[in-house]
């Protein structure tokens, strides 16, 4: 039995994730010893496995729009791959019901959605722990992975004993202030663009290429991002990303890359971050913790912050990379430039303060409305044009022969860095793995072709497009993959598909 949890939201933490997966894992193989699920699941050679996805309001929201038809935030959604019905299978395992992991045989029986911010509201009302919820809410969700249901009416109140039995079993029974719910129904209000929050704004990230910009935009947006689109720019060109929450959301304005020589950097820098600062609530300036005194750059860009009477933070990127004791002249130096509301080390690669990061920017920001719709996370990233790009090839080429029927997943999107680089855009090569889903083997000889011609194809005009969009050049690497189902999996690609909107 495996349990892949992967959380893509900051409002849930390492500890807490650690805890959930052990009560997940306990309450599966509970489940499993129980004679109402199917034997056959539980008797093969093969492990059962879950994946367990842990997203913000806004994926949720999405997510349950285009499957649910439901244009809210909820709490939970669960995408069962194997057809089963009250535990029962409904017909046979087939060899493609197994998935492989370094040798390892597989049974995925599905896919969990959970969303943390929403539990932690709901367990609040319920008067019970986060704990609790986010488990209660899993197992709901495990059970129905097999086939139970509560919508119908007809299994529902199997469904709620077999979840308190099973939360009791693993040693989260319900308080003595009952909690009689139908938990996917306990959905709340969105949060409209201009609903009044505390904090609300703009945040201008200023700092020299290769700072870290980048990489701490992508950890925030809790995905990779690739970096946004380098096409040609509209009105909200440096908008790099946006940070929701219940009560704040935190509006990242960037400039575009910076292609000059480095005596001109420190002018462009500030020229192009003035603009962004301008219009922003607060500035954030981000140096590099190996460097413990601020050069030209960084110097003018404090004067600027406070030239413009912008409260200005100091994030001191890359802390793991250096030791505690080296920051310290470091933020003595810094100190000297300008008058930083807060100085906080960081480091946006492992993820390390950047939730103190984000509260002190929060707290800078002043009440507002929210600007923009909590599904905006970002415009549109080259990675997800680049599977619209392979798409419209299959399109093309197949004839409309399997137009429905399948799905393409960037599995990976590296860029290689010229050796001059001066910053993320400087890229000599940019490879790409991409798998093309589809439901059947029959499809899968169709996009194969003859001699494997017909793939060739697809991926060499791909490839061709991807060059010209991303102005570089590029690897491509396509392969074709049968699962049945895949729509209910597309629930991933899904979250990827931070579409901008037409302006
Ligand atoms: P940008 O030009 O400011 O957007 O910088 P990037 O985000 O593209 O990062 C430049 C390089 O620094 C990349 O190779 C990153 O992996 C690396 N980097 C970014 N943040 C950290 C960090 O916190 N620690 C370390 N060790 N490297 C980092
Ligand atoms: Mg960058």
């Amino acid at each position: 039995m495996s349990i892949s949890l992967e959380n893509k939201t900051r409002s849930f933490t390492k500890d807490e994730a650690g805890v959930f997966v052990s009560y997940v894992e306990k309450a599966l193989s509970l489940m499993l010893s129980m004679d109402y699920i199917d034997p056959s699941i539980r008797n093969g050679d093969a492990e059962i496995s879950v994946d367990v996805r842990l997203v913000g309001s806004d994926a949720i929201k999405k997510l349950n729009s285009r499957y649910r038809q439901k244009d809210k935030v909820t709490d939970v959604l669960s995408f069962p791959i194997l057809d089963m019905n009250d535990g029962k299978l409904q017909g046979q395992l087939m060899p493609y019901d197994f998935s492989y992991d370094d040798g390892k045989k597989l049974l995925p029986i599905g896919d969990v959605v959970i969303c943390p911010e929403r539990a932690r509201k709901q367990a609040e009302e319920y008067g019970h722990s986060m704990e609790r919820e986010m488990v209660f809410l899993a197992v709901h969700s495990l059970l129905h992975l097999f086939g139970f249901d509560h919508e119908n009416g007809k299994s529902e109140d199997l469904m709620f004993s077999k979840q308190e039995e099973i939360m009791t079993g693993i040693g989260l029974p319900k308080s003595s202030d009952a909690d009689i719910r139908s938990s996917e129904e306990s959905e709340e209000d969105e949060h409209p663009v201009g609903e009044m929050l505390p904090h609300c704004g703009y945040c201008a990230l200023v700092g020299r290429p290769n700072v870290g910009k980048s990489t701490l935009l992508n950890t925030i947006s809790g995905m990779k991002l690739a970096i946004v689109s380098h096409k040609p720019q509209t009105t909200r060109n440096n908008i790099q990303a946006i940070y929701n929450k219940d009560d704040a959301q935190v509006i990242f304005v960037d400039t575009p890359g910076i292609h000059k020589p480095q005596s001109k950097l420190a002018e462009f820098m500030v020229d192009s971050s003035f603009r962004a600062a301008k219009g922003a609530d607060v500035v954030v300036l981000m140096a590099d913790g190996r460097f413990p005194k601020p050069a030209n750059v960084e110097i003018r860009a404090a004067e600027m912050a406070k030239k413009l009477k912008k409260p200005i933070i100091l994030a001191v990127n890359k802390a793991d990379a250096v030791t505690k004791e080296s920051l310290l002249p470091l933020i003595a130096n810094y100190s000297k430039i300008a008058d930083f509301v807060d100085i906080v080390p960081i480091s946006a690669l492992k993820d390390d303060g950047v939730d103190e990061l984000m509260d002190v920017i929060i707290s800078k920001l002043p009440s507002a409305p929210r600007y923009f719709p909590i599904e905006e996370v970002t415009d549109q990233s080259e990675r997800e044009i680049s599977a619209e790009l392979i798409r419209e090839q299959i399109l093309h080429y197949t004839n409309e022969e399997i137009p429905h029927g399948t799905a393409v997943e960037i599995d990976a999107f590296e860029e290689v860095l010229k050796d001059d680089a001066e910053d993320s855009y400087d890229r000599s090569l940019i490879k790409i793995h991409a798998s093309i889903i589809c439901e059947r083997d029959s499809h899968k000889s169709i996009l194969l072709g003859k001699n494997g011609q017909m793939i060739k194809r697809i991926g060499t005009a791909a490839r061709e497009n991807i060059e010209k969009m991303t102005d570089c050049k590029v690897f491509l690497d396509l392969h074709v993959k049968v699962r049945k189902d895949w729509k209910n999996r597309q629930v991933f690609l899904d979250e990827f598909g931070y579409k901008k909107k037409e302006d």
